[in-house]
Order: C-alpha cells, then sequence, then structure tokens
C-alpha cells in the first residue's frame, strides 16, 4: 500500500514538471486551444492540438532537456539569445520541421534546416508561417551598423486556424506593420533599448497592429508598467504581462 502511494506520487511529479515550471496562456481559435508558454525572454512555446512549437529555445533562458520535443521549431535571427545549437538539439526529432534565416542556417555548418526570407509564407503542418522583417532603424551601433540590419532577421506571423500571432523577433517598429493585411489577434513584441524597441516605440507598433492581447517581451530590465500606462486608454488592445524578461 504504501509502496503504491509512493509510486503514484513520483508517477504525478514526472508527469507534471512542465505545467509548474512556466506560466501559459490559452486561447481558443477556429482549429483548437492554442497554449502559450512563457519560457523567457524571447523564448516561447506553443502547443496546439498534439503540435508542439519552440520558437527561438536558448539554453540561457530553460533547460531544454526538460522540455517537450518539437514539432517546428523557429528561430527569428543568429544572435546567440535567440539562436542556440544545444538547445535546438534537445528538441529534435524525427519529424522535426525547423525554420531559420540564412544567416542562422550559415552559422551552424552541416545542419539542415528550412530557410524563409522576409516575405516568404509557408504551411506547414497545417500551421500557417509568414516571415516578416525584423530590423532596426533608430538603434545602431557606434560604427552606424543597426544592431539589426534590415533583412537578416525574422519576425513570424503564425495562423492557427483563423487565428494570427506575430512574433515581432528583435525589431523596432517598422513602416512594414503598416502593410500587414491579416487581423493580429496576439502580438509579442521586444521592448529592450538599445537593440530594440522603448516602450512608446512599441505602443506605437500596438497601434498600428491593433493585436487584441499585446505581450511585451525580451524587455529585461524596462519598466513594463511603462507600456501598461501608454495603452491605458486603448480598450482594444489588452496588455499582458508575463515572466519574458
Ligand atoms: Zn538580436
Ligand atoms: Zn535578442
Amino acid at each position: 500500500m504504501k509502496l503504491s502511494v509512493i509510486t503514484l506520487v513520483a508517477f504525478v511529479f514526472t508527469a507534471l514538471p512542465l505545467q509548474g515550471q512556466f506560466k501559459s496562456d490559452v486561447i481558443p481559435t477556429s482549429g483548437g486551444d492554442l497554449e502559450m508558454f512563457f519560457i523567457g525572454h524571447g523564448s516561447l512555446m506553443f502547443k496546439f492540438n498534439d503540435q508542439v512549437i519552440h520558437i527561438d529555445p536558448v539554453m540561457m533562458a530553460a533547460d531544454y532537456s526538460n522540455l517537450p520535443d518539437a514539432d517546428m521549431i523557429l528561430v527569428s535571427h543568429q544572435h546567440s539569445d535567440h539562436l542556440d545549437l544545444k538547445a535546438i538539439k534537445h528538441l529534435l526529432k524525427d519529424e522535426t520541421s525547423v525554420v531559420m534565416t540564412r544567416t542562422c542556417l550559415e552559422q551552424l555548418e552541416g545542419f539542415t534546416g528550412i530557410v524563409m526570407e522576409n516575405g516568404d509564407k509557408e504551411n506547414i503542418k497545417d500551421i500557417g508561417i509568414w516571415a516578416i522583417p525584423a530590423y532596426n532603424i533608430k538603434h545602431v551601433r557606434s560604427n552606424g551598423i543597426p544592431y539589426h540590419p534590415k533583412g537578416e532577421g525574422n519576425g513570424y506571423i503564425l495562423t492557427f486556424g483563423t487565428t494570427h500571432v506575430l512574433i515581432g523577433g528583435d525589431t523596432e517598429n517598422i513602416p512594414e506593420y503598416e502593410d500587414i493585411n491579416q487581423a493580429i489577434d496576439v502580438a509579442f513584441l521586444p521592448m529592450n533599448t538599445p537593440f530594440t524597441m522603448t516602450p512608446e516605440m512599441v505602443a506605437d507598433a500596438a497601434l498600428t497592429l491593433r493585436p487584441q492581447i499585446l505581450y511585451p517581451y525580451h524587455y529585461g530590465g524596462t519598466d513594463t508598467q511603462e507600456l501598461v500606462k501608454l495603452l491605458k486608454d486603448e480598450q482594444e488592445i489588452k496588455v499582458r504581462i508575463r515572466d519574458l524578461w
């Protein structure tokens, strides 16, 4: 009797590590529930039906040896806080689709991945993927080169059923956001200077994209309440602060 209770307790604890470790939000879509896990910084994990999608998995955000294997991995750009082969290797299984930029692939010699350029659209495993630009306009290095030059990195708009989720990548409020002809339901926008956006820039981008739910992410030490204040009169844009330092 005693032994079986211990066995049961051990089973429950091994079956539930993920739920306790990372917080998540669930949103219903026409194709089923989408559960979004907040891993940290620019790293996210989505569960959609039976599929697991990892975005920018890096060991600095989590121990990926403990996270579920990926049906799909999306990498926004080659910086080490977004591209980490060690984390990717923990997630690979036979059928994993790995989507990345050309620069990422060049950095991973011998690795096989699907390259998407800005503007490319794919449909992989019933999930729509639109690679959109992600780059700096104002924030440049001392030598004048942007932290993120145009054309190098991707953001992604993922479509689950009829729900569109925009993951900005490392970007500023770029004019291409005005041309997105899909209603954005959820947006993740980066908010740390000098590499990406100030709260004001994120607020401006949100007023263009008009997501129903806005998550600032990759925010480092930025005061997230500044963004909340800037958008407090926008009833249709709900700002959600999660642990996405
Ligand atoms: Zn970057
Ligand atoms: Zn970054």
